[in-house]
């Protein structure tokens, strides 16, 4: 647009009642949202991307669609973009994406989320689950030095799926009638080590077998491991030969020297007071709200650029 144009333009904007003038605000938020997205989800792509189909290099571009450069690979002649593949391909209303990411990062509810990007609930369910998709599947490859463990538990909740359950559906958030371990109660088992390296992962039994089989790819056989002696995590240390250092909680000791497992618990009250606001989530779900919060714990102060959550929705 010319510079004359530009002026003309801003001239009839000064004469817009109070109501377009927001529409038109509100219509170029929109944009520079949108264009906000394009920018994280074509950052960080190759100039020439392979495909993602086939791997063939044969690449050429072609033309856009819905602002992103598509691509047409040579080889099985199918075109692409930046979001084959990943888990938010043929989502729709791009320019809200980042307004979803911030409302991850704030832990808004669904309705909360409804409101204020003005989508259906059911839409903000289904971002929600995508955008969780790929940080569930970000765990640490490995913890070093002095590692702690321990269990947490969930209250079970098939919620969303009422209809299939054999009993009466319990308040949002409730408790489980017994306490420890218990149908009711799906356990995650939380590793941390000291520098802050974490893994998490829903455990399908409390048993030596279920956390030995969960341990033994992330704990190299130098690390050593402090937990707070419950029999399962014991017996999965002795298993996996690594050197072991219980702590005697419930006779009120917490710390021997360098060995305590005060990040760990730290970590689990940080993540049991995240989950709150939530009032429950379904156990099917439950991975992907662990993985949203390593994500969030990663970051200083607990607070991540909405841009950097976007990114982590597409790609790792
Ligand atoms: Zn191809």
């Amino acid at each position: 647009m010319r510079t004359r144009e530009l002026a003309r333009l801003i001239g009839t904007l000064g004469k817009l009642p109070r109501d377009q003038r927001k529409a038109v605000v509100a219509e170029l938020a929109a944009l520079e949202s949108c264009a906000s997205s394009i920018d994280v989800i074509e950052t960080g792509m190759p100039g020439r991307p392979d495909c993602p189909r086939c791997a063939s290099r044969q690449i050429i571009k072609h033309g856009h669609c819905g602002d992103l450069q598509r691509f047409l690979c040579r080889h099985c002649n199918r075109t692409f973009n930046a979001l084959t593949g990943t888990p938010l391909a043929r989502l729709h209303l791009r320019g809200k994406w980042i307004g979803q990411a911030e409302a991850l990062r704030d832990g808004l509810t669904l309705h909360q989320v409804s409101e204020r990007l003005h989508v259906a609930v059911s839409t903000a369910f289904r971002w929600r689950h995508r955008f969780l998709a790929l940080p569930q599947t970000v765990q640490t490859q490995a913890l070093i030095g002095i590692a702690e463990a321990d269990e947490a538990y969930f209250l079970s909740s098939c919620k969303g799926q009422r209809h299939e359950l054999g009993r009466a559906s319990r308040k949002r958030g409730g408790k489980a009638k017994k306490p420890g371990v218990s149908p009711e109660q799906v356990p995650v088992l939380i590793a941390r080590d000291r520098i802050g390296n974490t893994a998490n992962f829903v455990l399908a039994s409390v048993t030596a077998q279920e956390i030995r089989r969960t341990l033994r790819p992330i704990l190299p056989a130098d690390t050593v491991l402090c937990t707070d002696g419950g029999t399962a995590l014991a017996a999965a240390a002795r298993y996996l030969g690594v050197e072991h250092h219980p702590i005697n909680l419930s006779a009120g000791i917490h710390v021997k020297g360098a060995w305590h497992v005060q990040n760990v618990n730290a970590y689990g009250s940080r993540l049991k007071n995240w989950m709150i606001r939530f009032k429950g989530v379904a156990t099917k779900y439950l991975a992907n709200y662990l993985g949203w919060f390593r994500a969030l714990d990663r970051s200083p102060e607990f607070s991540p650029d909405p841009a950097q959550l976007l990114a982590l929705a597409i790609r790792v």
